[in-house]
């Protein structure tokens, strides 16, 4: 009752609480239409409906001045049921209690270190809930790996769910606990991955550094930092002007730069990767240039088509040779610059980036350098296609061993389908 007659003020400013209370005790209890209303809305089998008002309809067959008002227009009332989406999220349902009102109490924002712990709380939950299950259907059928939309978009989508996952960050960012940085793990990881199109196996540490983003407790920091600094700025009367916000998200993002690097320091997956871009995490993350793509993701995290991540990972392999110049194992790094095989596609590289193609010396070189990023997509390009071209023979031919068969059915179709022969 109370959160109604605060809704109601909240429609109509300047109203007298009392007599919008009287108002609506007397209505609830004695207008029939109301009572119909209220006893339509528990019989519903769900709670996925909306309520439509159409000031100019009336039920069909009654007179015309059984449903008359003296100056509006007439009201009715239909109840959409089935196929309508839900109206209130939770997330409305959480602002509407946390928002503090002009006339109310809310006893909530009364309860300092609890009520942030709250917050945090449901926020989990949440990100738990929402974020991670819809974000990991919806991702897929969004973000395939393989076409579907180019960098630009990938990079919209990573914002948006960013901003939702980074919602109220000033509030949470100092409550958050171990258990708490977990949780936010899960859904950034599958979010980094989709940015980069990169297997599913690819670490959330080196999925993030790959696609350039910092774990997001550490982005929460950057916002409650500024958001701390304005607010600061408001009390001392000398509102912030843009560029100092600027400055700041500046400065805290540096900071939180290092605070990643130095987490980096001891990777517990995806090694090569993150010893390679670590020492250019500030070029590679800042850097304008350069859009990841599909071949080249599996070069740099090395899962993809290389011998030994078939064989160890994949386990559609029975050892980790290299199929296309006898080496006893086939990795992301005989690739690049070893195997026999590329030498032509290799030679490019080598004009542009230099006779030392390790990793670290690749990634340095096309995080500063976008004619450097180019060559190496088309040497990615070039190559990871023939390999994978030689994958699909050896599945296909019809002495392959067991293990070599296992994507089959549609999704073997859909596969063959999006990559062009
Ligand atoms: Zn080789």
């Amino acid at each position: 009752m109370e959160e109604q007659i605060d809704r109601r003020l909240g429609i109509n400013a300047g109203m007298k609480r009392a007599i919008i209370q009287d108002l609506q005790c007397l209505l609830h209890e004695h207008h029939a239409l109301v009572r119909l209303f209220k006893s339509a809305l528990e019989r519903m089998p769900n709670d996925d409906y909306k309520v439509v008002i159409k000031a100019d309809k009336r039920p069909p067959g009654t007179h015309e001045r059984t449903f008359n008002a003296p100056t509006v227009d007439e009201v009715a009332i239909l109840i959409v049921g089935e196929e309508t989406t839900k109206k209130v999220s939770s997330m409305n349902y959480y602002a509407y209690r946390l928002m503090i009102r002009q006339n109310a109490d809310n006893y909530l924002l009364r309860f300092r270190r609890l009520f942030q712990q709250y917050c945090v709380d449901m926020y989990v939950i949440e990100t738990e809930r929402l974020t991670f299950i819809r974000l990991n259907q919806v991702l897929g059928r969004l973000l395939p790996n393989i076409g579907g939309p180019g960098g630009a978009c990938r990079r919209l989508y990573t914002g948006v769910v960013s901003s939702m996952a980074l919602y109220g960050a000033p509030i949470w960012a100092d409550a958050l606990r171990r258990e708490n940085i977990a949780v936010l793990r899960r859904p950034q990881r599958v979010l980094a991955v989709r940015a980069i199109r990169g297997y599913a196996t690819v670490s959330f540490e080196a999925a993030c550094v790959l696609a350039g983003t910092p774990p997001w407790d550490l982005e929460a920091k950057v916002l409650a930092n500024v958001y701390r600094q304005t607010v600061e700025a408001r009390s001392r009367g000398t509102g912030p002007e843009p560029e100092d916000i600027a400055r700041w998200r500046q400065e805290s993002r540096r900071g939180v730069l290092r605070t990643w690097a130095e987490r980096l320091e001891e990777p517990t997956a995806g090694v090569l990767t993150i010893s390679a871009i670590r020492p250019v995490l500030g070029e590679w993350t800042n850097r304008q240039h350069g859009v990841i793509t599909y071949c080249l993701t599996q070069v740099l995290s090395g899962h993809g088509c290389f011998g030994r991540y078939l064989w160890k990972v994949a386990r559609r392999e029975p050892t980790a040779e290299c199929h296309h110049c006898g080496a006893e194992e086939d990795t992301a790094a005989h690739t690049l610059s070893d195997c026999a095989a590329w030498t032509t596609q290799r030679a490019r590289l080598v004009e542009v980036v230099g006779a030392d193609l390790s990793l670290p010396a690749v990634v340095r070189a096309i995080a500063c350098g976008a004619s450097a990023w180019r060559v190496m997509i088309t040497f990615c390009q070039e190559v990871i296609s023939r390999k994978e071209e030689a994958e699909r023979a050896r599945e296909n031919d019809p002495l392959a061993a067991q293990m070599r068969r296992r994507r089959v059915g549609r999704r073997r179709l859909a596969h063959d389908r999006r990559i062009p022969p």
